[in-house]
């Protein structure tokens, strides 16, 4: 963190509309900023002096004031399924982990917001580092740049805040990202393409969704508080009836606009006809999809992913319940990139591998 005090700010840690209001305290026009923004998302150009419609004043100005790149790949490994994870190192010498996931009709992009998370869910490789420390903007946007020059023709067009970090523990830096995504001159995604995932930090629900349009995913996991207390701790501070009343308060949310409760299905720990019971019971209500998701074994963690009879009598009863639910199959496995692998092992560069 000290390392980054004495740098120079990142043009990227500006959304468009941000940028226009910093170039109009320094008396330069809405459309210079545009063109700075355009030149960055649109066109993947972040060497300011190569920005050729700029005058030459503004662009040496932009050079030394400004940095544009916050992340630079060190490793990229690829699924026999096609999957895409990179390890992209900051400037002060941390490792995160972006993962791409090509589909037929669409290229999802899983981005961290946080280096570990201090969270410490039990079935969580990412929990088990603790929290090194928040992503800046720039570095949360900069996962985008780099992964879209990793899969050439391919383009990215979901987004899911589901790597590395809990979000709404970044909040500022991640509804700043997130503006570049949805900015006509950044990215310029529809925001119903990105899905921000909390494991339930009640009071920075509302906050995100009145900031910005996104969908919401939250992770549930457990249908009893002795259980989720296990799996995920925070739930000792926000649990069950409080996180799924605040949910049922969110004016945003609606049988159109519904949240996405995720629900990793552990052998002999959440999968239970009981569990799939009492899981309808708590959503009744709710404008909600589940998805489930068969736990992604890893060293970190106790857990294994049950038989596939026990998932879809798991299944069977919520569809039997009246949810709309999915069974997700996990992607990039063999390549530890599966929800809850990311560990991006030797987490400072330099550092011995744990
Ligand atoms: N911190 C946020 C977002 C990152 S985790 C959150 O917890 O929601 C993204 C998703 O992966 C969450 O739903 C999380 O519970 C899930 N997950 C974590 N470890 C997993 C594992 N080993 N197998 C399957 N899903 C896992
Ligand atoms: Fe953090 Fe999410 Fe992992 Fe829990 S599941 S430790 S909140 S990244």
């Amino acid at each position: 963190m000290s390392a980054r005090a004495d740098r120079k700010p990142n043009l990227k840690d500006f959304s468009p509309a941000t940028l226009r209001e910093r170039f109009a305290t320094e008396g330069l026009p809405a459309w210079r900023a545009d063109q700075v923004a355009s030149w960055l998302y649109g066109r993947a150009v972040e060497d300011p002096h190569a920005m050729t419609d700029l005058p030459a004043e503004l662009r040496d100005a932009l050079a030394t004031r400004f940095e544009t790149r916050a992340l630079e790949v060190a490793t990229v490994e690829r699924s026999s399924d096609g999957t895409l994870k990179a390890a992209l190192t900051t400037h002060d010498g941390a490792v995160l982990e972006a993962v791409a996931i090509p589909e037929e009709d669409r290229t999802t992009l899983c981005v961290s917001t946080q280096i570990g998370c201090p969270l410490a869910c039990s079935f969580c490789a990412t929990g088990t580092l603790g929290l090194d420390r928040n992503l800046s903007a720039a570095e949360i946007v900069d996962q985008l740049c780099r992964m879209r020059e990793l899969l050439g023709e391919r383009r990215i067009t979901n987004v899911v805040f589901m790597g590395m970090g809990e979000p709404l523990l970044n909040l500022p830096a991640v509804v700043e990202a997130i503006r570049t995504l949805l900015h006509p001159k950044g990215f310029a995604m529809a925001p119903r393409r990105v899905t921000v995932s909390t494991s339930g930090v009640v009071p920075r629900i509302g906050e995100l969704l009145a900031a910005v349009p996104v969908n919401l995913a939250v992770s549930l996991h457990a249908t009893t508080d002795a259980v989720r207390d296990v799996l995920v701790p925070l739930n000792k501070r926000f649990p069950l009836a409080v996180l799924l009343d605040a949910l049922r308060k969110i004016p945003q949310l609606s049988r159109r606009h519904p949240v996405f409760v995720e629900y990793t299905l552990m052998e002999g720990v959440n999968d239970s006809v009981e569990d799939a019971r009492r899981l309808v019971a708590l959503l009744r209500g709710l404008p909600a999809k589940v998805n489930v998701i068969p736990m992604n074994a890893h060293r970190d963690a106790p857990y294994r992913p049950p038989s596939p009879e026990v998932a879809s009598r798991f299944m069977g009863e919520l569809v039997k319940g009246g949810l709309v639910a999915t069974l997700r199959r996990s992607r990039g496995a063999d390549i530890d990139a599966a929800c809850g692998q990311l560990a991006a092992r030797g987490a400072r560069s330099g550092a011995p591998a744990a």
